[in-house]
């Protein structure tokens, strides 16, 4: 199938459920996201319940739903859920009830682990039947010491997610997954993981709430967007973090959103699907789009910034598109990539929308 741009009504009235992703999509640091407070509650007043789904083992629901309360979105903990609810949960199929788990991570992970009816311990000497691994920004080598050993030992390893990096303020830093692979550098024991962009944790926010018709909104496309795809539900790529317009024309398959926005304003839009409207030429709206010569044209978006214009071939710098342009740019590229010739990344201009 192709892993393309589906087009949807106004998803606040399409869709029953809302799975967001937080960091880039309702808040930034210290700050609500630009239309996000007020978005999610609209859409909630429509029919579109949220759940927040973050791989972010470390935090209780409670601390990180009154975040969220904080920044004008009222939010319950039921409505969080971590990478640590999904682990332990998983944990329930693998492990007899109350088995012994050492957990490896955060309080919000020891909470949850907890909450599933596990006895933690905190030796390997203790015989756990499972290593719980979630981030926390205080762990150390004699944590992963006693990790490895316990898996050495013969104990399950888990992960609550395989995120290799995580963006700070003062750069990027290790995640969790790099934190794991030390584990099984010294084990040679690949562990069962859970967290975005496996699709487990998608799954089960959508059974919390009965989901019949669930989106996933995020910022990311190899956690959010990917996950959406493996999971089977559409997703919504939002570019208030750390997606550019250009990164999603160059999205490989299995990480394309299905709708696109600039912002969760496009929770209450219609989204054109994108067709091909003559052999390799692509229209979204009004817009049409090629790939030509091994470049991006734009044949026509009369209502973008260029206005009505002979083909604009866009290479290098710069370029101003509507948003229906980006999206007939994005499944052109897409196209060509699937047919076999993908676009050179050094050819692709930055693209500002709108
Ligand atoms: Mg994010």
């Amino acid at each position: 199938m192709t892993e393309t741009l589906t087009g949807s009504a106004v998803p606040a009235d399409s869709y029953d459920v809302a799975l967001y992703d937080l960091d880039g999509v309702v808040y930034l640091g210290d700050e609500p996201v630009t239309h996000a407070p007020a978005a999610i509650q609209a859409a909630a007043a429509r029919g579109l319940r949220p759940l927040y789904v973050t791989n972010n083992s470390s935090r209780e629901p409670e601390d990180i739903a009154a975040q969220i309360t904080g920044f004008g979105i009222p939010c319950e903990p039921q409505e969080i859920v971590t990478s640590a609810q999904s682990v332990a949960l998983l944990l329930q199929d693998e492990l007899e009830p109350g088995a012994r788990v050492l957990p490896v991570g955060g309080q919000g992970l020891r909470t949850a682990l907890s909450a599933a009816g596990f006895e933690l311990v905190t030796s390997a000497a203790d015989a756990p039947a499972a290593v719980v691994q979630g981030f926390a920004p205080d762990l150390g080598w004699r944590d992963l010491a006693e990790a490895a050993y316990a898996v050495g030992a013969g104990a399950r390893h888990v992960a609550t997610n395989l995120d290799g990096s995580i963006p700070k303020e003062r750069g990027v830093a290790p995640g969790n997954g790099a934190l794991v692979r030390a584990v099984v550098e010294a084990t040679g024991i690949e562990p069962l993981a859970s967290g975005k962009p496996l699709p487990a944790i998608y799954h089960q926010a959508a059974d919390r709430l009965g989901a019949s018709s669930p989106i996933a909104v995020g910022d990311r496309l190899d956690t959010d967007l990917e996950g959406a795809r493996a999971a089977g539900m559409p997703g919504l790529l939002v570019l208030t973090g750390v997606t550019t317009a250009r990164d999603a024309v160059l999205a490989p398959a299995h990480q394309r959103p299905s709708l696109l926005a600039l912002d969760l304003r496009g929770l209450f839009v219609q989204h054109p699907a994108p067709l091909e409207v003559e052999d390799g030429r692509w229209g979204c709206g009004a817009a049409v789009a090629r790939v030509h010569d091994g470049a991006l044209e734009l044949v026509d978006d009369p209502t973008g910034p260029l206005g009505p214009s002979d083909p604009q071939r866009l290479s290098g710098g710069r370029a101003r598109v509507s948003l229906d342009g980006w999206r007939a740019l994005c499944v052109a590229a897409w196209d060509a990539a699937d047919r076999g010739a993908p676009l050179a990344p050094e050819v692709v201009p930055a693209l500002v929308v709108g």
